[in-house]
């Protein structure tokens, strides 16, 4: 069974590397700074092969921020061209995309036994995985089924913390909305991992998993997931059809029911930031949706994404500052330090609207809104220089990081009941 795993593991790679989806694609990082600027970029994106990383869309570019987007091999030069012309400075951040993305995996990588954690896995791997782990530990991990996505795979959730026969205190951790940020299902692995082996010997983790519950989804946009290892690498949304339209996918992280789709979101379906044809259209967010609504307890949201290394929380549909602007915020602050004690990475933290841009039926959003005061959407390593093609080398030290945050958050809130 592994062999076989392997072999359609390797079929993958091969047949992208032998298309050459990506041959010669690069990823640009603009600065635009006047109207001019701004009217290329849109024009560029109307007329070449672009897809926008940072920020997701087109239609949220503006003058005081940067912008990095991929662009088709046979785009480049012109636009590059144009760029020049105009007098609109730019970096290349990555000079050949399909290069970069066969280097992302770890070849020199000594096969370890079990499942290895520093890798990033298929789908029906993480699926054998989340049935093993639960097995393995019975006194800790109980796993969910919440619903299942738009082409029927399941999506799990696994509740990890010490069995007591009443229900406790709960921190909801999300990964994977977005199926192209590989790094963050990857964390949700990691962070489960990291419980169950430290329970018994590790203090502080040992009283959380004896006061609280971590509900943790390692994958909520599974079809996306999967599409993003098969067919297109920076594949975003869902994979629900969209009557009318050529256009296949929704955002989930625009879909959820918080001043939906008012800013910061898109009406057509083939923008990246799609919203969907009404809140909680996905079958994935529903799911999702619907188990938080009806669990009792759940003290803190954690959702997490990449990439550009910031601790975001509400609002992000508004300017306006939450009434516990200044807790989050203190919160945010300390959270980051700690994760930047480990390797001196470092995050920008603040409310999403100021910090990034302002978009609305976000997650964190919609859970802060239904009472869940402590609501944090992780953005993980890097800023820009592997983007969504983070190597496999770097999934332990961003895991080990991270945890120290998420940790750091559990402790405030098992120390703050509301
Ligand atoms: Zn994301």
């Amino acid at each position: 069974m592994e062999a076989l795993l392997f072999l359609g593991f390797v079929a993958i790679i091969s047949v992208e590397a032998a298309v050459g989806k990506y041959a010669g694609d690069k990823v640009l990082r603009l600065r635009p700074e006047n109207e001019q600027h701004l009217q290329f970029i849109r024009h560029v994106s109307h007329s070449a092969e672009v897809d926008f990383w940072q920020p997701h869309s087109v239609e949220l570019v503006t003058t005081n921020r940067s912008v990095d987007f991929r662009i088709g091999a046979g785009w480049a030069s012109e636009v590059q061209a144009g760029l020049n012309k105009i007098g609109l400075k730019y970096d290349i951040l990555i000079e050949n995309v399909q290069n970069l993305m066969e280097k992302q995996f770890d070849r020199n990588k000594t096969d370890s036994t079990g499942y290895d954690y520093e890798k990033y896995h298929r789908w029906d791997e993480i699926e054998s995985w989340i049935a093993k782990i639960t097995i393995e530990n019975p006194k800790l991990v109980s796993r969910f089924k919440i619903g299942h996505s738009y082409e029927r795979r399941s999506i799990y959730l696994l509740r990890v913390g010490k069995r007591t026969g009443f229900m406790k205190p709960a921190i909801f951790l999300d990964c994977g909305i977005h199926a192209r940020e590989w790094i963050s299902p990857a964390f949700c692995q990691w962070f489960v991992k990291e419980a169950v082996r430290n329970y018994g010997s590790d203090p502080a983790m040992t009283t959380l998993l004896n006061k609280l519950d971590f509900l943790v989804v390692p994958v909520i946009n599974v079809d996306g997931y999967v599409y993003s290892w098969a067919r297109d690498r920076f594949w975003r949304k869902t994979r629900s059809r969209n009557p009318g339209s050529r256009c296949v996918g929704t955002d989930p992280n625009r879909n959820f029911d918080a001043k939906w789709c008012s800013i910061g979101a898109s009406r057509d379906p083939c923008d990246d930031i799609y919203c969907g044809s009404h809140a909680e259209s996905e079958k994935e967010v529903k799911a999702v949706a619907g188990f938080i609504r009806q669990y009792c307890c759940i003290k803190a949201y954690l959702t997490i994404h990449s990439y550009s290394q910031m601790c975001l929380f509400p609002y992000s549909y508004t300017y306006s500052l939450t009434p516990n602007y200044k807790e989050l915020n203190t919160m945010a602050s300390d959270a980051v330090k700690a994760l930047s004690s480990l390797h001196g990475t470092q995050y920008e933290y603040g409310p999403a609207a100021i910090i990034i841009y302002p978009s609305a039926g976000g997650s964190d959003d919609w859970a802060y809104d239904l009472g869940i005061k402590y609501s944090f959407t992780f953005e993980l390593r890097d800023t820009g220089t592997y983007g969504f093609l983070l190597p496999e080398s770097q999934i332990r030290p961003t895991c080990e990081e991270t945890m120290l945050a998420i940790n750091y958050i559990a402790t405030y809130v098992l120390n703050h009941p509301y």
